[in-house]
């Protein structure tokens, strides 16, 4: 982008927050002190790294008091949008009268949430785990998959990102999060089902059909012919919004069922009303899960995660002692409960819906415009713009979607980035968006666009 561009900027949506002014440190400070003291695997967006130090609804502030738009939510994290005043009041309520209690005592707030996320999913799966983080709910899913079920092997989809633990990072699929220490074996990934990235010819359906059957080869040939389970994302997120026709999960469930394997679904990042149709995005293919795993959106922000399955499977867990000291608090559990109201009393269900749609709509026009633009995909607010350098080859332009990323934040814009090559350009905002914010975001995408090709 050069200055000349930035005269093009579209303006910003209206916002009636006024920041307060920032008297920490120097963003010079923040940055010199983390390059110091923090791991340096710890890696931040951006050529100059962006500080945020406020808040409020689709909206962030950086130090000198520069307002952005946030289309990536934190990583898809904060659903209800930043600092919701009624789940920062469920906090500070909370904060006042008990901030720690660990599961061996009672407290109302566990089991209420428990009731509530049962309400949510379909009959049977009513028996919840908290955990603190997304990983952790995938480890406790994959050991309980194990011991229920008595096999070992698990498979995931390839592309797939399941979380960063050691065992967790056996699950997740992509090269890129892979360290060479991972753990939580015997773990297969099977064939994408994504008509866009796959080997395989044909409809999405005979895509979708043929990647089923990779499933059931790696059971024949890979594994001792039975499974613990098959974990996937109904849309995978920081593989860059792929996913099957809607005849795969249910080809799959079938075919990991006939061989004793239990069937997860990772609703990390489509769980909570994202995908705009349905509250999961494993309802959108017509499967029922046997165990689901969620995070982000479950805590608006908050260390919260769960996994939540039927009692039988449950149960495998009470065979030892297992104990978390900080999953299922008293803080997490009012956090959780108030983000469940937000999303009713607000109708954000409805507003990702229309608003995915607008989006969508007119990520479509732009994709007939660019020709940088080789796949539009996702649901509700939760899209991907898949740039390739040559559409026929679908080579991944992977500086290109950096530049782009970099380009939308200097117009005011965040987003993300995803996919195995980095060429996924995530569009992904809190819920509560308006068609202000939805075009604005479109508007700089276009500008963009243009720039990044020159
Ligand atoms: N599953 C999916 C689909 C995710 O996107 C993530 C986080 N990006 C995780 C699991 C891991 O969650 P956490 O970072 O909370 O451990």
């Amino acid at each position: 982008m050069t200055a000349t561009d930035l005269s093009v900027c579209p303006a910003l949506p209206p916002c009636d927050h006024q920041p307060a002014p920032y008297q920490g440190p120097s963003r010079e400070e923040v940055l010199a002190l983390r390059r110091q003291h923090v791991n340096p695997g710890v890696f931040a967006y951006y050529r100059e790294p962006l500080m945020i130090v406020e808040g409020k609804g689709q909206f962030v502030w950086d130090e000198t008091g520069r307002r952005y738009v946030d289309f990536f939510a934190g990583i898809l994290t904060v659903a209800c949008g930043h600092c919701h005043p009624k789940i920062t009041q469920a906090l500070i309520d909370q904060a006042h009268k008990l901030q720690h209690a660990t599961t061996i005592y009672l407290h109302p707030g566990i089991a209420e949430l428990a009731a509530r996320l049962a309400a949510k999913l379909p009959a049977g799966l009513d028996c919840v785990y908290f955990t603190n983080s997304g990983s952790e709910a995938n480890d406790l899913a994959m050991t309980m998959a194990r011991l229920y079920t008595g096999h070992r092997d698990v498979i995931c989809v390839r592309n797939g990102y399941h979380g960063g633990t050691s065992s967790a990072m056996g699950l997740t699929s992509m090269s890129t999060w892979k360290f060479s220490a991972q753990g939580g074996g015997p773990i297969h990934h099977s064939l994408n089902p994504d008509p866009y990235y796959s080997p395989f010819q044909g409809s999405p359906e005979e895509v979708a059909e043929k990647a089923a059957l990779d499933v059931l080869e790696l059971i024949r040939y890979s594994t001792p012919g039975k499974v613990a389970a098959f974990l996937a994302e109904p849309i995978q997120g920081a593989g860059g919004l792929t996913m099957g026709a809607p005849n795969y999960l249910p080809r799959v469930y079938e075919i990991v069922r006939a061989h004793g394997g239990l069937c997860m679904a990772d609703e990390v990042q489509t769980g909570f009303a994202r995908t705009g149709e349905h509250f999961w995005g494993f309802e959108h293919w017509g499967v029922v899960p046997d165990v689901v795993t969620m995070a982000k959106g479950i805590g608006n922000g908050y260390p919260l995660a769960a996994v939540v399955t039927r009692r039988e499977i449950a149960e495998t867990l009470t065979e030892r002692v297992h104990f978390n000291t900080f999953a299922g608090n008293p803080m997490a559990m009012a956090m959780g409960r108030a983000v469940l109201d937000v999303i009713e009393e607000e109708g954000l269900q409805r507003n990702a819906l229309e608003r995915g749609a607008r989006l969508r709509a007119g990520l479509e026009r732009l994709a007939d415009k660019h020709a940088l633009i080789g796949d539009v995909r996702g649901l509700g607010l939760m899209q991907g713009i898949d740039l390739t350098t040559d559409r026929a080859q679908r080579t991944p332009a992977t500086a290109e979607a950096a530049a782009l990323v970099e380009a939308a934040r200097e117009m005011g814009l965040l987003i993300g980035k995803g996919g195995l090559a980095g060429n996924v350009v995530r569009v992904t905002p809190p819920l509560c968006v308006t068609d202000a914010d939805v075009d604005f975001a479109l508007e700089v995408l276009d500008v963009g666009l243009r720039a990044v090709v020159g």
